[in-house]
C-alpha cells in the first residue's frame, strides 16, 4: 500500500468500527429523518384511525367509558364494512359494571374473528418485589373471539420509535404485530424494519370515535378497510415518542407501520459490515483522489460527494424500502477530505518552502557568480541608470557600487546617442569607450535585454580590451611595417597610394644603394643592418609630415611624396643622395654609400599603385644602369611599354635587314701612344626614332632574347672588319661587349671558337668585355663560362670597373687579362680627388693581380696625363676619338695616328680636334 494511503485507510477504519460500534446512531437517525422530511409522501387510507379524542371524551363526559359504547362503535364499523378492527385499548382487566364486559364480548363474538386485541409486554413487580417483563392481554371473554396482536413498539436510544417487528414471541408464543396482522404480510419473527415516517400522519383516515359511535361518519371510508382504534387524546396517555414530531399517539403509530408495509415501505438497513465495507472503500478512493488534485478541486469533488452521497440515499430511500447508513459515509468523506487538503496545502506549504529555499539558493549562486565574474557585469534599469555593479567592474572603473548605483550609465561607458540605444545594441559583443577616473579606455561590451517581472532591464557585460587592442594595433603595425627599421613596408605603402585623393598628385620615389651587396658580404649582416638602419633614418630628413618612407627590402626603400610635383620629387630625390653620400661611420669603418633613384608621378604614370611602383622601379634601373642619381619615368625606357614592344620588333627586323651597324672607338697605348685595338660598340639608326642609344635597346635585347643573334651578329661583324683591317696590314686588337644574358648560353664558347675560325682571328687579339656587377649577380656560374671562354685563348676584361665591386677574391680566381675603370670614376677625376685615389687604388689593385688597366672615358688631356701618371696601361675616351664607324676610323688611322710609333704625337695633335667635335 502507498504510504500516501494510509491515513485516508485508517479514517476508514476507525469510521467502519465506530459504526460497527452504533457509535453514529444519533447522526444517523437525524439524517434519515432529514430524507423522510425531503421526501413526504401519503398514507394509502387502507388503514383509518377512530381518535379517542377530546372531543370524544367531551361529548361522552364520563370515565372510564362504558365498554359497551366499543361494542356499539363495533357493531357500527362492521356494518360500515371494515375488514377488520384492532382496539389499541387495554383490556387486561374487567370492568366494574359486568353487563359492558358482557355486551362488548358479545359484539366481539358477534364480529367472527375480525377483531383484533392487544398484546403487549410490560414491566411488572412480582410479590417477591423483583421487577419482571410480563405479558398484558385481554381478558379470556374478549380473547376468546378476538384475534391478538402484539402492540409492542421499541424505542431507539434517542427514545423515539422507528423500528418494529412483524411479530413478537411472548415467552415461546409468537405473535403478529398489529400493523403486520393489519397488513397480512404473515412475516417471519423478529423480522425488524422501519416504519416510513415520510407517509405524513396527517393523511391518515381519522376518523373521530364518537362520530363513528353516534353514525355520523361516512360508510364508505371504512369498507373493506382495517381500523384501529385508540386514544389521540393526551390526557389519555399512549403518547410515543417518534421522529419529526415531538410526540404521537400510539394507535398512529401503529397506522403507520401499517401504511409502510401496505405500501411495500417497511424499511431496512444494510448489516453493519456492509456499510462498514463502503466505508472503508470510500475511504481508499477519496484518499487516492483528493490529494491529487488542488484543494480548490478537493473542495469541489468533497461537496459533491457529499451532495451525491445524500441525494443518492435519499433517491435510494425514496424508491426503495431501503436506507443508506448515510453518517459513516459523510464522515469519511468529510474526514479524507479534511485530511486530503491539509495534506495539498501542506504540500503546498512545503513546495513553497522548497521554492523559496530554491529561489534563495539560485539567488545566493548567481549573486556568487556575478559577484565574482572576471567581467565586469552592470544592470541598468529602462531609464538607463546602474543598479548593480559587481566586483570586476568596480575594479574595472574603479569606483565602489555605492557611488555608482543610480547613476546614467553614461559615467562608465561613453554613448553617442540616449542611453535607451543602448538596448539596440543587444546580441553581439561591441566595441566601446568606457570611462574610469577621467581617462577612457577601450572595452569590449555585450548587452543583453531581460524582461524580469516589474521592469525591463539591461544587462553589460563588459571587459577592458586595453591590451587586446595593443595587441591588435602590435600585429597591425607588424602586418605593415618592416621588422628591421620600423619603417611602413611595401603593403602600408600600396595602401597609401591607393588611398591617396582622386585629382590629388604624387611622386613615388624608388631608391637602390649601389653597393649594398658587397658591403653586406664583405661585413656582415649585423654590419648591413645597422647601415640599413641608419639610411634609414637619414632618409627622414629631408622628409615632411604626410610623406611616407617604406622599405621595401634589402637595400630598397620607397617614397610617396602626396602632393608632390616632378619639381619637388627631383629635389627631394637629390637631397636624398646628397643626406646618404657623405660617409656612414661603423665599426671605425667609413663607408661610402651612392643612391640610385626612381621617380614614377601620380596619376601619369600608373594606373594604381603596383603598377606605380613597377614604373619607379623601371625608372630607378635606368638611373642606376645611367650612373646618374636620379632618373624620372618615361615609358621610352620601359621595356614592358607598348612603345618598347614595338621597338623590339623593329630591333629583330633590323638584325634580319642588316641595318645596325658598328662604331669603333681606339683604346691608345700609354706607354707609347701607339692604337692598340678599338672598342665595337653598337649603333641602331631607327626609321622613324632616329638613334637610339645602346644602352636602351641592349636591354631590351636582353629581356626578349634577342641578345643571342644580336651578340652574335656584332662579334661577326667586328672579326670581319677585324680581318679587312688585316688584311690592309693593321694590326687591331678587337674589344667587343657580352651582355649578362651571353654568359647564359651553353654554346657561346663554340660559337666564337667557330667565328674566330671563320674570320682567322687570332684569339688573343679579340678581347671579350663583361660588364663587373654582371659577374658578381652569379660568380660560379660566370667564372666557369669566363673560364671556358679564357680557353678558347681570348682575352677577358672587366668591363666598368668600380661599379660591381668585385671581392678581392674573386677577382684573383677570374682569368681575366684587364679591367676598365669605370669612365664615371675617371671623368671626375678632375674635379673630385675622391676619384682621384679610387682610381690609382684600382690601377694599383689590378697591377698587383698583374692585370692591365684601361681607363674610359678619357676626355681631356689632364685626365690622360694623370692617368699616366698613375700607370693606367691604355686609354679610350674622346680626348683620343669617339666611336667611329669603319671606315672613317680607317681614314683617321691613315690620316697619322697610325702607325702606333706616332700615337702620342697623333694623340696631342688630334685631342684639339676631337674635342671640337664633341
Ligand atoms: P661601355 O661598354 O662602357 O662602352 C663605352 C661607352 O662609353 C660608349 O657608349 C662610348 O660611346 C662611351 N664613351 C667613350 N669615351 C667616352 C668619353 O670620353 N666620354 C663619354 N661621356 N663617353 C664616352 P655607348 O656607345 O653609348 O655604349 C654604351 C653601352 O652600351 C656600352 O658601355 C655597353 O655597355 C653597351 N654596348 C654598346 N655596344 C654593345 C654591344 O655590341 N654589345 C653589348 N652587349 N653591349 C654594348
Ligand atoms: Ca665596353
Ligand atoms: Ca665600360
Amino acid at each position: 500500500m502507498k504510504p500516501r494511503l494510509v491515513p485516508p485507510i485508517v479514517i476508514g477504519l476507525v469510521v467502519a468500527v465506530l459504526h460497527l460500534l452504533d457509535g453514529f446512531d444519533g447522526l444517523e437517525h437525524r439524517l434519515t429523518d432529514l430524507r423522510f422530511q425531503l421526501t413526504p409522501s401519503h398514507a394509502s387510507g387502507e388503514v383509518v384511525v377512530i381518535d379517542i379524542d377530546p372531543r370524544s371524551l367531551d361529548e361522552l363526559n364520563v370515565w372510564p367509558w362504558p365498554r359497551s359504547y366499543h361494542a356499539t362503535l363495533l357493531e357500527n364499523l362492521l356494518a360500515a364494512g371494515a375488514r377488520r378492527v384492532a382496539f389499541d385499548i387495554d383490556f387486561s382487566s374487567r370492568s366494574v359494571a359486568h353487563e359492558d364486559d358482557d355486551e362488548l364480548a358479545r359484539a366481539i363474538r358477534a364480529a367472527r374473528g375480525r377483531v383484533v386485541l392487544p398484546i403487549y409486554q410490560q414491566w411488572k413487580s412480582t410479590n417477591a418485589g423483583e421487577l419482571t417483563l410480563m405479558a398484558v392481554e385481554p381478558i379470556a371473554e374478549f380473547a376468546s373471539h378476538a384475534v391478538l396482536a402484539s402492540i409492542n413498539v421499541r424505542p431507539d436510544t434517542d427514545g423515539a420509535v422507528r423500528r418494529y417487528r412483524s411479530r413478537e414471541l411472548f415467552g415461546d408464543r409468537s405473535v403478529p404485530s398489529l400493523a403486520g396482522l393489519l397488513a397480512a404480510t404473515g412475516r417471519r419473527d423478529n423480522d425488524t424494519f422501519e416504519i416510513d415516517f415520510g407517509i405524513s400522519a396527517e393523511t391518515l383516515t381519522r376518523l373521530s370515535y364518537i362520530d363513528v359511535l353516534t353514525g355520523h361518519f361516512d360508510p364508505a371510508l371504512l369498507a373493506n378497510r382495517s381500523v384501529i382504534v385508540g386514544s389521540a387524546a393526551i390526557e389519555l396517555g399512549d403518547q410515543i415518542t417518534v421522529p419529526l414530531a415531538p410526540v404521537m399517539p400510539g394507535p398512529h403509530v401503529q397506522a403507520l407501520a401499517a401504511e409502510s408495509l401496505i405500501q411495500n415501505r417497511a424499511l431496512r438497513r444494510a448489516p453493519s459490515w456492509f456499510t462498514a465495507a463502503w466505508v472503508m472503500l470510500l475511504a481508499g478512493f477519496l484518499g487516492g483522489t483528493l490529494p491529487r488534485l488542488t484543494w480548490r478541486w478537493a473542495l469541489l469533488a468533497g461537496v459533491s460527494s457529499v451532495a451525491a452521497l445524500f441525494g443518492g440515499a435519499t433517491l435510494i430511500q425514496r424508491v426503495l424500502p431501503f436506507i443508506v447508513d448515510l453518517a459513516p459515509m459523510l464522515i469519511v468523506t468529510g474526514g479524507v477530505f479534511s485530511w486530503s487538503l491539509v495534506a495539498v496545502i501542506d504540500q503546498q506549504t512545503m513546495s513553497m518552502k522548497r521554492n523559496q529555499l530554491d529561489l534563495r539558493r539560485t539567488e545566493t549562486l548567481m549573486r556568487h557568480v556575478v559577484e565574482n565574474s572576471f567581467d565586469a557585469i552592470v544592470t541598468l534599469g529602462d531609464d538607463g541608470r546602474i543598479e548593480t555593479f559587481n566586483r570586476a567592474a568596480e575594479r574595472l572603473f574603479d569606483r565602489p557600487a555605492d557611488e555608482v548605483a543610480g547613476q546614467s550609465v553614461r559615467s562608465i561607458v561613453e554613448l553617442d546617442g540616449p542611453e535607451t540605444r543602448l538596448a539596440r545594441a543587444a546580441g553581439a559583443p561591441v566595441e566601446a569607450v568606457g570611462r574610469r577616473r577621467g581617462a577612457s579606455f577601450p572595452i569590449e561590451m555585450v548587452v543583453t535585454a531581460i524582461d524580469t517581472a516589474d521592469e525591463p532591464r539591461l544587462v553589460l557585460f563588459m571587459r577592458d580590451i586595453t591590451e587586446r587592442k595593443a595587441h591588435e594595433q602590435e600585429l597591425e603595425h607588424l602586418a605593415h611595417h618592416d621588422t628591421l627599421t620600423d619603417l611602413p613596408n611595401r603593403l602600408l605603402l600600396l595602401n597609401r597610394i591607393s588611398g591617396l585623393a582622386a585629382g590629388q598628385s604624387a611622386a613615388v620615389l624608388l631608391l637602390d644603394l649601389d653597393r649594398f651587396k658587397e658591403i653586406n658580404d664583405a661585413l656582415g649582416h649585423p654590419t648591413g643592418d645597422r647601415l640599413l638602419k641608419q639610411v634609414a633614418s637619414r632618409l627622414q630628413l629631408p622628409l615632411e609630415r604626410g610623406d611616407t618612407i617604406a622599405r621595401l627590402g634589402g637595400d630598397e626603400f620607397a617614397i610617396l611624396l602626396p602632393g608632390a610635383s616632378d619639381e619637388r620629387a627631383r629635389r627631394i630625390a637629390s637631397l636624398l643622395i646628397d643626406t646618404l653620400r657623405s660617409p656612414f661611420r661603423m665599426d671605425g669603418l667609413t663607408l661610402q654609400v651612392d643612391t640610385s633613384i626612381g621617380i614614377a608621378l601620380w596619376p601619369e604614370h600608373g594606373p594604381d599603385s603596383e603598377s606605380l611602383l613597377q614604373r619607379a622601379d623601371v625608372a630607378m634601373y635606368v638611373a642606376k644602369r645611367k650612373r646618374q642619381g636620379t632618373s624620372v619615368y618615361s615609358p621610352e625606357q620601359d621595356y614592358n611599354s607598348v612603345r618598347q614592344l614595338v621597338l623590339l620588333g623593329d630591333l629583330r627586323d633590323a638584325i634580319q635587314d642588316d641595318r645596325l651597324h658598328l662604331a669603333y672607338q681606339p683604346q691608345i697605348l700609354a706607354e707609347d701612344g701607339k692604337l692598340l685595338g678599338v672598342e665595337a660598340l653598337l649603333r641602331w639608326r631607327h626609321p622613324d626614332h632616329g638613334m637610339i642609344p645602346p644602352d636602351e635597346f641592349i636591354q631590351l635585347a636582353e629581356h626578349s632574347g634577342l641578345i643571342r643573334p644580336l651578340t652574335l651578329w656584332v662579334v661577326e661583324t667586328a672579326l670581319r672588319q677585324a680581318a679587312v683591317w688585316r688584311r690592309e696590314g693593321l694590326s687591331i686588337c678587337m674589344s667587343v661587349n657580352l651582355s649578362a644574358r651571353n654568359l647564359l648560353e651553353e654554346d657561346l664558347p663554340r660559337n666564337l671558337a667557330r667565328l674566330l675560325d671563320r674570320h682567322e682571328m687570332p684569339p688573343d687579339q679579340l678581347t671579350l668585355e663583361i660588364t663587373e656587377s654582371v659577374l658578381m649577380d652569379e660568380p660560379e656560374r660566370a667564372l666557369a663560362v669566363v673560364t671556358q671562354l679564357d680557353q678558347l685563348g681570348t682575352r677577358i676584361s672587366i668591363d666598368d670597373f668600380g661599379t660591381g665591386y668585385s671581392s678581392l677574391g674573386y677577382l684573383m680566381r677570374l682569368p681575366a687579362e684587364e679591367i676598365k675603370i669605370d669612365r664615371s670614376f675617371v671623368m671626375q677625376m678632375d674635379r673630385d680627388s675622391g676619384s682621384a685615389t679610387i682610381v690609382r687604388s684600382i690601377i694599383e689593385l689590378a697591377h698587383n693581380l698583374n692585370l692591365k688597366v684601361v681607363a674610359e672615358g678619357v676626355e681631356t688631356i689632364d685626365a690622360w696625363s694623370t692617368l699616366r701618371s698613375l700607370g693606367c696601361d691604355i686609354g679610350q675616351g674622346y680626348y683620343f676619338n669617339r666611336p667611329l664607324p669603319a671606315d672613317e676610323l680607317t681614314r683617321w688611322m691613315a690620316g697619322g695616328a697610325c702607325p702606333a710609333g706616332e700615337a702620342k704625337a697623333a694623340a696631342q695633335r688630334l685631342a684639339p680636334q676631337v674635342a671640337l667635335t664633341v
